[in-house]
């Protein structure tokens, strides 16, 4: 299997060796030259697989160039339900992805069981053991550098913990974040992570990684790399659980389904078009959005308008506070019918500040043929959901879990069971939980009292040169 660029000017790689890369050289992003295709009796076959079994079958369609008995073991060391519990009993945990009936036809399918309480566990657990037994092959070092302004640096932490090989420098802004989201962080005293809090916002911190990044000879001499969504292993371990959900929620793989996807970077929904290009019975894509609703507006207008700051809404479901979709490209590759020079000519506007407009073109008439719905929810609608799942079935569900549901309910066919993906834990966003319910969501045991735990972090100001002098002092050379 070897991967191609969305823009059509880059060499054909294989799995490792964009495993631990970003963009192609042309700036695009990294698809198979084909997607490969489940067959009938491969999809009875899978029906009875274990999650970790599961994955094996998927990402040895993909991940090709690593041998299988080294696959085999990194998917079996990453599944497991220890590391997807958290010490938890309430659900069937073995499952990994546990589906929780809601009624007949809907159901939520857990992905906020690892570690860190969100959905991004799911892909990032895989990729710190992807990373380790490519570093250790290639006798390699890799120092993942980013900002945070929550999430994805803890997902990312976590995940690299105590790996050889690799250092993780993780900027946050200094106080912003919530006292859980600095406990779950700051309490790591694993020697290879380094949290460093800056004196300012978290574009200050962005600032500061791009103005890094961008010192090309400074990259190279410290081998420094990321862990972003646009990263193809992420998205292709994103891939299995809807397959695992497909699975749960149907009786025979002559049925079809629909998935809810909350949805900011298009990473996640993106897997589930990938999933259904292979050949799984997906019905309907259903695409949610906070206020930040440019990927809604694409969808229902063929109007693709990535916002600036000023025009990205600070939300109660902050994970989809994005203006610009990075994974997007990746879907319009295919709805194009891969024309690589015609996504050039998207992104030369997009890349430019600017959007594009499908309407009038062929692509426009394609688009019913992907079966894609879309919608948008508020506050309002975020407060409504989470009580009325509350109230009605005793169910707790976090913000962009509660956005999922609402569009989800909205734009289903009702002939098609649907199932809404859980991205992260009410636990994480207590405040609006509070406001919904006038009361305080549980917390998995094991992060009882995290916020007592001592804490370790370097506070910086906003500086590019204390910043690269604190990287070089702590990469042996
Ligand atoms: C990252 C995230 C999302 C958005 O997922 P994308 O893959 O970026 O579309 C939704 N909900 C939560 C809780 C997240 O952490």
């Amino acid at each position: 299997m070897k991967y191609i660029s969305t823009r059509g000017n880059a060499p054909a790689k294989t799995f490792t060796e964009i495993l631990l890369g970003g963009l192609a050289p042309d700036g695009g992003l990294y698809l198979p030259e084909q997607y490969p295709q489940v067959t009938r009796a491969e999809l009875d076959a899978w029906r009875k697989l274990s999650y970790a079994d599961l994955a094996f079958a998927v990402l040895s369609k993909f991940a090709t160039d690593i041998p299988v008995a080294d696959l085999k073991a990194i998917v079996d060391k990453t599944y497991t339900a220890a590391v997807y519990s958290n010490g938890r009993a309430d659900s069937d945990f073995s499952q990994i992805t546990p589906l929780r009936k809601l009624d007949d036809n809907v159901f939520i399918l857990e992905l906020s069981n690892g570690p860190t309480l969100a959905f991004k566990d799911m892909a990032m657990q895989l990729l710190g053991n992807l990373f380790e037994y490519a570093l250790a092959k290639q006798n390699e070092e890799l120092n993942i550098f980013g900002a945070t302004s929550g999430d994805t640096g803890s997902a990312a932490e976590y995940a690299m913990r105590g790996k050889k090989g690799i250092r993780v420098f993780m900027l946050s802004p200094n106080g912003k974040m919530s006292a859980f989201q600095r406990a779950q962080m700051y309490s790591l005293q694993d020697p290879n992570i380094f949290n460093i809090a800056i004196n300012g916002m978290f574009d200050d911190a962005q600032d500061m990684v791009k103005a890094v990044s961008n010192d090309h000879a400074f990259k190279a001499k410290y081998k420094i790399g990321t862990v972003n969504s646009i990263n193809w292993a992420r998205v292709s371990a994103q891939i299995v659980y809807y397959f695992k959900g497909y699975f749960a929620a149907t009786q025979s793989n002559d049925e079809h389904v629909a998935f809810s996807v909350p949805s900011g970077n298009f990473g996640n929904i993106c897997a589930g078009h990938i999933a259904r290009m292979m050949g799984l019975p997906i019905g309907q894509l259903i695409l949610a959005t906070n206020e930040n609703d440019v990927l809604d507006e694409f969808f229902r207008t063929g109007v693709y308008r990535p916002r600036d700051t000023r025009h990205t809404y600070e939300t109660s479901s902050p994970s989809m506070d994005i203006s610009k979709a990075s994974n997007f490209e990746r879907f319009v590759f295919d709805l194009v019918g891969r024309d690589g020079a015609k996504v050039r000519e998207f992104w030369s506007k997009v890349d430019a500040g600017g959007s594009f407009d499908i309407k009038d073109t062929p692509y426009w008439d394609n688009l019913p043929k992907f079966d894609f719905a879309s919608g948008k929810s508020t506050h309002q609608d975020r407060l409504k959901t989470i009580r009325e799942l509350w109230e009605e079935y005793g169910v707790m569900v976090d913000t962009h879990t509660a956005d999922g549901l609402k569009v989800g309910l909205e734009q289903r066919r009702p002939s098609l069971p649907l199932v809404c993906l859980e991205t992260a834990l009410p636990a994480k966003f207590a405040e609006t939980i509070q406001e919904a319910l006038g009361r305080q969501p549980e917390r998995p045991a094991k992060l009882e009292g995290i916020e007592n735990l001592p804490q370790r972090c370097e506070v910086m100001d906003a500086d590019v040169e204390k910043l690269k002098a604190y990287i070089s002092a702590h990469v042996p050379q």
